[in-house]
């Protein structure tokens, strides 16, 4: 083939699968694909075709170009495939991430590339530029792009094998779910608005009725918390954690033998040990070190809140031995609304969809200084809402939010990016995908506490996306961090919905526009911040079940015993038999052993988050520090660096620490009555 260089690096033109057709026609979506893994082709060719002295603007140009077209590929067949009306299109979605997975792991093994890229000379070069290189040379090196070609075939196959398993592990979560049947009595305790969205239905004008619920977060959530039938909510929760089971069992074991084996092959003792190597962490043995950590500083406050809560219900359930998982919820919530005198059922009103919307992103526009103008860009659904993200009069970048539950779209509350951000080549793009409540047309969508912060949470990743999308270079765009870096920004904007001034100035009534009062913020703060200690002790159990299942020989592994023996270890409330979480357990082909991530970034968000003026929050320079440091660089640095740029030092856990033990300073009322 002939190569044109110039081609092989021009901007894409065509930058929205959805504005090609792709979100209604599966063909269309194949033919946009198509076109950016052809673009990527002719990039790395042109690459390769270079024949005087490699520099990074002969050669790293054409290999970031060549990423570009990937991850644009990559990255809107992900969110079609979440959220596409069309069944057929969802399908083609899923074949179409998988051939952009192909391509990507062919690309992680092509020796010609590595090469190329080792040749380069780059004395001289920016310190981001530097970083960019030797990163993809490490992750070369780890995909086993130096070893001979016998050896690079079977490790393809074997990448290609987990990347199928992987899908398959994550396709049949997403289509598993599941209905049960509970009588009208057994939804007592359940607020107004649901049992009005869920009518009673009757066989006979007398016969007892009944209502059918689905395994989906909007139908489960609330049973959990607060259906005082036992029964119900075990079979919920049965349900729910069965959902992709038995069929996510087989296919779990065939994903940890052949991820085991590409570790293997690559001289790694685990899975686990390879898959840290280019992180943070470094090593499993790091990992086990942070984990004592979390142990350590979550033991003592997560029994005494277990205590607090299992006092609390024998008071009133006399002859209770124990509280077990599927009550867990339950208790809290009845715990809460008597010892702090507070039903998270009243704080609801006061968050309305539209009005936390509004809320978050004046929040995010105040801090980042940045503005959000509404605009009529095409989406891939007309219930999607787009922005445009605007700096001094200039646009940097747009955003999409499809945040409602709809036939057929997942039933997760993601940030995803949709074009990758590169200096004087592309704006920025992301959506969040979620599926909060409302939506439909006369439905207010009143907002659980935890709704409100996950949407902080998901639109701090929003924002690392859009303000980081501004690199030089495509490999360190927006989320390009190492991946156990990533979840630091959005839980650092879940902080601030912790400040009284900031909800007020947008909790209000959806009916009398009355705000939250100061009262009714303390005591959910409060109530809020009880449990915090338990909380991590679960997500020590999930961090610690991510390890394990990825540290060892997966032959010698029972997943069920395994569940069973960490959760009894870890968890103070009662296993209940039957349950097979690890069938579910979404975040395993994403993270595998690194599930780490999510409670390792808590630490590091809290100590930066502490670094802010408490009394302003959104004024003071620590916002424009943070968003210089951490922010904006992307993946242009180590994150080990961009700790060390903000803080001055390492990450410390005495922020972390007061933050699990809040409630028990001073404030925690004697504990029910
Ligand atoms: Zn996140």
């Amino acid at each position: 083939m002939s190569i044109d260089p110039i081609a092989a690096v021009q901007v894409c033109e065509d930058l929205h699968a959805w504005e090609a057709g792709g979100a209604q026609s599966a063909d269309a979506l194949a033919a946009w694909v198509s076109a950016r893994l052809a673009a990527h082709e002719a990039a790395l060719a042109a690459m390769l075709a270079v024949n005087v002295p490699r520099t990074p603007e002969n050669t790293l140009r054409f290999y970031d170009a060549a990423i570009e077209q990937l991850s644009l590929a990559g990255s809107q067949a992900g969110v079609l495939n979440s959220v596409a009306a069309d069944k057929a299109v969802r399908d083609q979605a899923q074949l179409e991430a998988q051939r952009v997975s192909v391509a990507g792991a062919a690309l992680s093994l092509n020796r010609g590339v590595y090469e190329a890229l080792a040749a380069m000379r780059i004395e001289g070069c920016s310190p981001a530029t530097t970083h960019y290189v030797e990163r993809t040379l490490l992750s070369y090196r780890l995909a086993g792009a130096d070893k001979d070609n016998a050896t690079r075939a079977h490790l393809q196959e074997l990448h290609e094998k987990a990347t199928r398993l992987s899908l398959e592990f994550s396709r049949n979560i997403q289509e598993g779910a599941k209905t049960i049947v509970a009588t009208e009595a057994e939804l007592a305790g359940l607020p107004a608005d649901y049992l009005s969205r869920h009518p009673v239905v009757k066989a006979t004008p007398n016969a007892e009725g009944h209502v059918i619920l689905s395994t989906d977060q909007p139908d489960m959530q609330p049973v959990m918390t607060f259906a005082s039938s036992a029964a119900l909510r075990e079979r919920m929760f049965l349900a729910y954690h069965t959902r992709a089971y038995p069929a996510n069992k087989e296919v779990l074991e065939q994903l940890l033998a052949t991820r085991q084996e590409i570790a293997t092959v690559l001289g790694f003792r685990s899975w686990a040990d390879l898959a840290t190597a280019d992180q943070m962490m470094g090593s499993a043995a790091n990992a086990r070190t942070f984990l004592a950590k979390l142990d350590e500083a979550s033991r003592d406050g997560a029994l005494r809140e277990y205590e607090l809560i299992l006092d609390f219900a024998r008071r009133r359930q006399p002859g209770l031995a124990d509280i077990d998982i599927t009550s867990r919820g339950y208790w809290y919530e009845q715990f809460r609304r008597s010892a702090f005198d507070f039903d998270s059922q009243s704080v609801r009103p006061y968050f309305p969809y539209a009005k936390v919307e509004a809320g978050v992103l004046e929040t995010a526009a105040r801090l980042f200084k940045v503005e959000f103008r509404a605009s009529t860009a095409p989406a891939w659904d007309p219930a999607v809402s787009v922005f445009e993200v605007h700096e001094g009069g200039k646009l940097v970048g747009r955003f999409y939010l499809d945040m409602h539950p709809r036939e057929g779209k997942d039933k997760w509350f993601s940030a995803a990016p949709v074009v990758t951000g590169v200096r004087g080549r592309y704006l920025p793009e992301a959506a969040l995908i979620c599926n909060f409540p409302g939506g439909d047309e006369g439905d207010p969508g009143l907002m659980q506490y935890n709704d409100v912060i996950t949407y902080f949470h998901e639109f701090g990743h929003l924002m690392h996306a859009i303000l980081g999308g501004h690199t030089e270079w495509a490999g360190l765009s927006g989320f390009a961090t190492e991946g156990d870096f990533v979840e630091v920004p959005s839980q650092m904007l879940e902080e601030f919905f912790r400040d009284e001034k900031l909800l007020q100035s947008f909790a209000r009534h959806y009916q009398t526009g009355e705000p939250l009062s100061s009262e009714l913020i303390r005591k959910m703060k409060l109530a809020g911040a009880f449990g915090r200690a338990d909380g991590m002790r679960a997500q020590l159990y999930y961090t610690t079940l991510s390890l394990d299942l990825h540290d060892q020989d997966p032959a010698a592994i029972d997943l069920d015993r395994m569940t069973k023996r960490l959760h009894q270890g870890l968890q103070p409330w009662t296993w209940l038999e039957g349950n097979r979480m690890y069938a579910s357990f979404g975040h395993l082909t994403g993270y595998s052993s690194n599930y780490y991530t999510y409670a390792f970034d808590k630490v590091i968000a809290l100590d930066f988050f502490a670094q802010f003026d408490p009394n302003d929050l959104l004024g003071c320079d620590a916002g424009s520090r943070y968003r210089k440091t951490v922010l904006e660089q992307g993946g242009s640095k180590p994150g080990r660096e961009m700790v060390r740029d903000f803080l001055g030092r390492d990450e410390e856990f005495a922020a972390f620490s007061k933050w699990l033990n809040e409630e028990f300073e001073g404030e925690l009322v004697a504990a029910g009555s």
